[in-house]
């Protein structure tokens, strides 16, 4: 697709996700603010789970603590965090934070709200046409891969539908499965594959 037709599209989309309201009329107590980020020219596509309290108030995807984390380990991989923000795409299986679960931080999406919100996914991936998509945590991975092991992943890649997959963990301090010192060493793997899929995408 020409470029300027991309672009195109792709700001009618957003404002169609910015006026999305399906979860809330669905009766899940959401914020109606969608967030994302990027241009249709993004090389790489980031899919997170989805945003958290920070990002609703910001506007910006991974713009809390586990942002930092996240965006301490793209820069492992050799990418400096406002330019990755500039120039890469960054959007999430659904796109509105969901609310707490009481104090156990986030609630997870429902798979109706996964499934209400995944068009919008389609028609962005269709539209950047992204040669990587690095899903991050287990909903974005499943997403891809469908159901599967974070340790029988983390640190492998795959291919889907022509693109190039790298699954990467959630970088929520909630998420137990990073205190092990053999999920450390996965996850080296991966950023080090991503460090060489820098150059070779030219990014
Ligand atoms: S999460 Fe997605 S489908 Fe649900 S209200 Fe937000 S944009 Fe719409």
């Amino acid at each position: 697709m020409d470029r300027d037709i991309a672009e195109r599209k792709l700001a009618e989309l957003h404002a169609e996700m910015r006026r999305c309201r399906r979860c809330l009329d669905a009766g899940y107590p959401i914020t109606p603010r969608a967030i994302f980020s990027g241009p249709a020219t993004a090389k790489i596509m980031v899919v997170g789970q989805a945003p958290g309290a920070n990002e609703a108030k910001t506007g910006r995807p991974f713009d809390g603590p586990a942002g930092r984390r996240l965006f301490s380990w793209l820069a492992q991989a050799g990418f400096d965090e406002d330019e990755f923000r500039a120039t890469q795409y960054i959007t999430a299986i659904t796109k509105c934070f969901p609310g707490k679960k009481g104090s156990r931080g986030d609630r997870v999406p429902t798979a109706m709200e996964r499934r209400l919100c995944a068009p919008f996914l389609a028609r962005e991936l269709e539209l950047v046409n992204p040669q990587l998509i690095i899903p991050v945590g287990r909903i974005a991975i499943s997403r891809f891969l469908g159901k599967v092991r974070l340790d029988e992943t983390i640190g492998n890649m795959y291919e889907c539908d022509g693109k190039l997959v790298l699954p990467l963990p959630h970088p929520s301090g909630a998420n137990l499965w990073l205190n092990r010192p053999e999920s450390r060493e996965l996850l080296d793997r991966a950023l080090a594959q991503l460090h060489a899929l820098k150059k070779e995408l030219s990014v």
